[in-house]
């Protein structure tokens, strides 16, 4: 989805962590900024059109907050996968029954990691250590 180049031009950066708008390395964009925007763009209309970023004076608190999120992530989703497998133990049989279940309690622990989220950056050319 290329942003016509006007727009592009025109669009403010905005730090994602300290919310100035400065500039800085831009948020890889995602399912969950996808949503986010189009909530925006269609339920609440208010898209200001602004490209999200991290600004240097940010990268570090970014970091820890990113590596945060992709831990939790992992550990909810874990414990969905976990909560699936221990019902497949107790059903005796009744797959489907444990499949729905076990879904629903996988797709609840992920949403529940998003209160946390944290997007990941574009890809850059130099790599930043
Ligand atoms: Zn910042």
């Amino acid at each position: 989805m290329p942003p016509l180049i006007w727009v592009d031009f025109m669009a403010k950066t905005a730090c994602m962590i300290c919310g100035k708008s400065k500039d800085g390395i831009e948020i890889a964009e995602d399912h969950v900024i996808r949503a986010m925007r189009w909530f925006k763009t269609n339920i609440t209309k208010d898209a200001k059109g602004y490209r999200i970023v991290v600004c240097k004076d940010c990268m570090a608190d970014y970091k820890k907050k990113r590596a945060k999120f992709t831990r939790r992530r992992l550990m909810y989703v874990g414990l969905g996968v976990i909560f699936t497998l221990s019902l497949l133990f107790v059903s005796q049989g009744r797959i489907l029954g444990v499949l729905v279940y076990g879904f629903a309690a996988i797709v609840f622990m992920y949403l529940l990691s998003l209160v946390s989220y944290m997007p990941a950056l574009k890809q850059t050319a130099k790599s930043r250590k």
